[in-house]
């Protein structure tokens, strides 16, 4: 068979797992082929089916994510290497550096945190984004931090950057952050542990970074009262949330003395929350 031929009968096979079908089997054969996807598509059309495309649709059919399978996922001006141990970045979350672009347009940041920082996207993309700033990125979960270090290496950040276990969720975590920040940044967990998730969200990705309490503002509660002495001067931080949880979060915030505002992703959902000390504070 062709891969031409192969791409037509998986994308019709596809289409019971995933709303773009033609999609993921030209990516999938790209990875099968070891090529771009562009490649395949000016030059490969006629070869034949590579032995190993069989084995990563098969994977595909059963609801693993594009990027688990190829071990990348691109954000902002990066790729980064993902695996099941890592959320994989979004491009809802890029709206975060946006909204940190913007905000901080005046004063470029040059102490970075990120709360949560999974494969380092957010951390990644901000570092990429101000060359002179250094960053701290912490995440409870070593194996996500193997994945943030590799990645801030491959990508050459190197000096730029630490990538430290740190649970917010335990007493004493804010201990063994260096020094105060101006720009934090955090995706933290924010799905209610009911909500019904597309099956390969849920059956694949880190239940750790998608779940938080039954109404999913648990790591909201914990965190807003603890963030004012992590903030320089001038410093601002932005949370990712759902798109329902603008008002929720809002006066989470403003409980602990913050203004807030928020801005909306590309398909104008609420996403990022920007948080700066109020006056009061
Ligand atoms: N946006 C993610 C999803 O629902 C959730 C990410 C998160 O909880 N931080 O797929």
């Amino acid at each position: 068979m062709t891969v031409s031929q192969a791409l037509r009968e998986a994308a019709d096979n596809l289409a019971k797992v995933s709303d773009t079908p033609r999609l993921d089997a030209e990516l999938l054969m790209a990875e099968a082929i070891g090529i771009t996807r562009s490649t395949l598509l000016l030059n490969h059309m006629r070869d034949d089916v590579p032995p190993a495309f069989a084995a990563l649709l098969a994977r595909r059919l059963d609801h693993e994510p594009i990027a688990y399978i190829t071990g990348r996922q691109d954000f902002w001006t990066l790729t980064l290497r993902v695996s099941p141990a890592v959320l994989i970045p979004r491009s809802d979350s890029e709206t975060l550096i946006e909204a940190a672009i913007e905000a901080l347009a005046a004063r470029p940041p040059q102490r970075i945190l990120d709360l949560g920082t999974g494969s380092g996207a957010l951390l990644l993309a901000a570092l990429a984004q101000w060359p002179d700033a250094q960053g701290t990125g912490i995440d409870a979960s070593d194996a996500a931090l193997a994945i943030a270090r590799i990645n801030a290496a491959e990508l050459g950040f190197g000096e730029r950057v630490r990538m430290l276990h740190g649970d917010w969720r335990r007493p004493g975590w804010r201990e063994t952050l260096p020094g105060a920040f101006d720009l934090i940044l955090c995706n933290p967990p924010y799905v209610e542990t009911d909500a019904a998730l597309a099956p390969q969200v849920k059956e694949h990705e880190p239940h750790s970074a998608l779940f938080a309490g039954t109404d999913g503002l648990d790591d909201y509660r914990i965190l807003t009262p603890q963030l004012a002495p992590l903030l320089a001067p001038g410093g601002i931080a932005i949370f990712e949330i759902g798109a329902s949880q603008r008002a929720a979060v809002s006066a989470l915030a403003a409980a602990s003395d913050f203004e807030v505002r928020c801005r909306q992703d590309l398909a104008g959902h609420d996403r990022a929350v920007i948080l700066r000390p109020g006056a009061a504070a």
